[in-house]
């Protein structure tokens, strides 16, 4: 048993102390090692609740905006546009993911929210940095 935020491994001392937190309109139980984790959890929770629509619009509104531009980049010949648009929505996407680090239940579970929020970050930068050299040396 790990400790939903941080990962943490709880032994079986820890797991009688350690804090359940039940969402009303979750059918899991959570645990954690200790009240802090708890309260970051619940601020996430929060986070995830208020802005996942707007990350999935974002996100298939970004993916179809983009092949729309490469379509008509491609028709109307100007492929030197394609190298900034790739840097561009290389950008965007690195910074959507900045914004909304939401991993899937699965990697939550392995390392922790706290460690998939940190890895989404790094991957974003990566994301963003690659982009910008892909479209330079393109
Ligand atoms: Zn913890």
């Amino acid at each position: 048993m790990k400790c939903i935020w941080c990962g943490k491994r709880l032994d079986n001392d820890g797991i009688e102390k350690n804090i359940y937190y039940r969402e009303l309109n979750m059918d899991e139980s959570f645990h954690f090692c200790c009240e802090n984790c708890k309260k970051d959890f619940i601020r996430y929770l929060n986070d995830v609740e208020k802005n996942k629509n707007k990350f999935l619009i974002g996100l298939f509104g970004l993916v179809f905006i983009y092949v729309v531009l490469n379509i008509i980049v491609s028709i109307l010949k100007f492929e030197i546009l394609s190298k900034g648009i790739l840097i561009a929505f290389g950008c965007l996407f690195g910074i959507l993911l900045i914004r909304c680090p939401y991993g899937t239940p699965e990697t939550n579970k392995w390392i922790g929210i706290k460690n998939t929020i940190k890895v989404i970050r790094v991957m974003s930068i990566f994301i963003i940095l690659s982009s910008i050299i892909f479209g330079l040396i393109m």
